[in-house]
């Protein structure tokens, strides 16, 4: 096969970026080192300044302050079209009357590549994406799923050094978004080619990251890998953005919250004295209990999982997730116990 890859990715780096819009702080300060290769998801609330960021690592717009460095180059001043990247967007961005391969190595030619060397690399970048047979097509016979793989195709086509994309599945309908999502991770691990990908989607950015960034009002609240930012979020806006979680009544001691009368280690960031703990549903355990403080209100079910919502006797709601065979056996009106897991939680004011 075919080595799709030249440099294996650069890092990038982003410093201490600000920018300014009259009143609006776009970013304030965001600071993001990217790994060679890594691909990094950016995820936030619209309007926190993901769409900025790119733009100012792209080119396509400078930053009031601070820096942009690509493979240790500093970049900050260099224009977007000798800063070697690939970028796909939300609309698609293909020209309608231009077949796929032509709009593949639409980049290739502006470079001044040969004609033959730019069919034969367009139809390797055509086959990573799985479209051989589109290629001589009109872009727009195609449907919104198989025209993002082709933009795909067309940014990888010219080995950018660093791949942006930004919000490019919302346009899609739920189906094609899952596996487009899938396919632009197995070829982002394919051509190594290090990426920031932007979203406000919370399961798309755990799914294809290797890194999720949390961003709120143009900062970088936590950057982590999926599993970590879910099980140990640093702040109250990432614990509360990412998942769900119930706010439980807790009182914190010693490192050690009071929670439903369990004791639980508290993740740092944590508050003293008394807050409300971020608790996942599937950290909550639901017992029928005659004698249980809590009241089963709603039992709902969603296949091998069911989310069962109690409420305590100070009126607080909570949320759990169990196993369908277990919360089918509830009913609503039922007294029962609940607990949670013993796993660190964030405990806030
Ligand atoms: P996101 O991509 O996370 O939705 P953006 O980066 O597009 O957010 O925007 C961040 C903030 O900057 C928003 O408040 C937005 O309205 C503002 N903004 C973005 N671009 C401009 C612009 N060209 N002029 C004025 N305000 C802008
Ligand atoms: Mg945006």
């Amino acid at each position: 096969m075919t080595d799709l890859s030249t440099e294996r990715g650069l890092a990038v780096e982003l410093s201490d970026l600000t920018r300014v819009y009259g009143e609006v702080r776009a970013l304030d300060g965001l600071t993001l080192h990217i790994e060679p290769g890594e691909l990094v998801a950016l995820l936030g609330p619209s309007g926190c300044g993901k769409t900025t960021a790119l733009r100012i690592l792209a080119g396509l717009d400078q930053a009031t302050s601070g820096s942009v460095s690509v493979g240790g180059k500093d970049l900050t001043r260099v224009p977007a079209n000798k800063r070697d990247m690939g970028m796909v967007f939300q609309a698609y961005s293909l020209f309608p009357h231009m077949t796929v391969i032509d709009n593949v190595a639409f980049g290739l030619k502006l470079r001044g590549s040969d004609s033959a060397a730019r069919r034969k690399r367009a139809g390797d970048m055509l086959d990573l994406v799985g479209l051989s047979e589109h290629a001589d097509r009109y872009a727009h016979q195609l449907s919104g799923g198989q025209q993002q793989r082709v933009a795909l195709a067309r940014a990888l086509a010219v080995e950018p050094s660093v791949l942006l994309l930004d919000e490019p599945l919302s346009a899609l309908d739920a189906k094609v978004r899952v596996q487009l999502r899938d396919e632009i991770r197995r070829v982002q691990l394919e051509v190594g080619t290090t990426t920031l990908f932007v979203t406000h989607d919370q399961e798309e950015a755990l799914a294809v990251a290797d890194r999720v960034g949390v961003m709120n009002a143009g900062r970088l609240e936590q950057l982590a890998p999926p599993a970590e930012l879910y099980s140990a979020p640093a702040t109250r806006f990432v614990g509360e953005f990412v998942g769900l979680s119930n706010r439980l009544p807790a009182d914190v001691r010693d490192g050690v919250a009071a929670v439903l009368g369990r004791e639980v280690p508290v993740l740092p960031g944590s508050t003293t004295g008394p807050g409300r703990a971020l608790v996942r549903p599937e950290s909550v355990s639901v017992v029928k209990d005659a004698e249980g403080a809590a009241t089963v209100t709603t039992v709902m079910f969603l296949g091998p999982l069911s989310r069962v919502t109690c409420t305590l006797a100070d009126g607080t709601d909570v949320v759990a997730q169990l196993a369908s065979s277990d919360a089918l056996r509830l009913v609503p009106g039922d007294a029962v116990r609940l607990e949670v897991a013993p796993s660190p939680v964030l405990v806030v004011a």
